[in-house]
């Protein structure tokens, strides 16, 4: 696997913040060493579940019973986890296929739940773990899921967007621009609005090194991030209209018409937003799918409108980029 893209910008930010746990590589050792020394962890047959994340998926159980949502089935799964929020809930992530193998060299990554009022993906990300459990191979491609990547917003009585401190983790990314837009920014356009808080420093937020060290330690050459309510499909990363930008084009479009021709758009991205971070400067492919609403009762509908297009995603081999 070729993923220069680790090196560059972000470098600086991952070493200083990304210590440990989910990335134990060096990120400058990372871009010629591709097999992390770590364990792998397909996620069958499911290991013993520690207190923590037992606990966890007992809370879990209740909202999904909230929402009519079936029981989620938490316990079945071969959770890794390694850091907790601010408020002590594990963030924890599963895999399928062999880190270790050629199957990496196509890993998608898949976020949800970065904010944790925005329910349905939660849900979406659950049926994927399904899928993914019951339907799928892992010999060609590996998948990392987080599936609630802000956990501390989305089981309170009344979820939220922000984290348990009060943060918008998707402005908290350490991007080239934090310093001088991201709280700036918040103040002057957003009138000091609570909800889209970046943070007092970038990546200061436990949510946010959780997801930088993710992609760190599997060097995904996509990534898919599920929010709502915006009714789009959304891209950040190399140039679509370049030579590299061959491969992700045709990747978008496809998830478009597989999904019933959903509308692509070019959201504009933000100081310390993933699509910044992860798509603009470390130039990964990075798909944004934005749901079309939060109401609990639609989720099959939205699985059932997306499964196809997000697994052509997980199955498609994305080119290296070419710098
Ligand atoms: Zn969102």
């Amino acid at each position: 696997m070729h993923l220069p893209t680790l090196a560059f910008a972000g470098s600086l930010f991952l070493t200083a913040l990304a210590v440990a746990e989910e990335a134990p590589v060096n990120p400058q050792v990372a871009s010629v060493a591709p097999t992390a020394p770590v364990a792998a962890a397909p996620a069958s047959p499911a290991k013993e579940l520690s207190p923590a994340i037992k606990k966890y998926c007992a809370e879990l159980g209740k909202k999904f019973h909230e929402y009519r949502w079936g029981d989620p089935k938490c316990d079945q799964y071969s959770w890794e986890h390694i850091r907790n929020s601010s408020l002590g809930t594990p963030l924890m992530w599963a895999t399928f296929g062999d880190e270790k193998s050629e199957a990496a060299a196509n890993t998608t990554l898949v976020l949800c739940g970065v904010h944790g009022d925005e329910i349905t993906p939660v849900k979406f990300c659950w049926d994927l773990l399904h899928e993914l459990k019951t339907n799928h191979t892992f010999t060609d491609k590996m998948v990392v899921v987080a599936p609630l990547v802000t956990p501390d917003s989305f089981l309170k009585a009344v979820p939220s967007r922000t984290n348990g401190r009060g943060v918008d983790v998707n402005r908290n990314f350490p991007t080239r621009d934090w310093q001088a837009h991201a709280l700036k920014r918040w103040r002057d356009t957003y009138k000091n609005d609570k909800r889209k808080f970046p943070g007092h420093t970038p990546g200061s937020e436990q949510e946010t090194v959780f997801q930088m060290n993710l992609i760190k330690r599997y060097k995904p050459n996509k990534v898919i991030t599920v929010h709502a309510p915006l009714t789009l499909l959304d891209y950040d990363g190399p140039s679509l209209k370049a030579e590299s930008g061959t491969t992700a084009k045709i990747l978008l479009e496809q998830m478009s018409q597989k999904s019933s021709g959903y509308k692509i758009s070019n959201y504009p991205i933000f100081p310390g937003s993933l699509g910044n971070w992860a798509g603009k400067e470390n130039h990964i492919p990075t798909y944004t799918l934005e749901l079309p609403n939060s109401n609990n009762f639609e989720t099959d509908k939205f699985w059932a409108l997306f499964k196809e297009s997000v697994m052509y995603a997980i199955d498609n081999r994305m080119k290296p980029p070419v710098d």
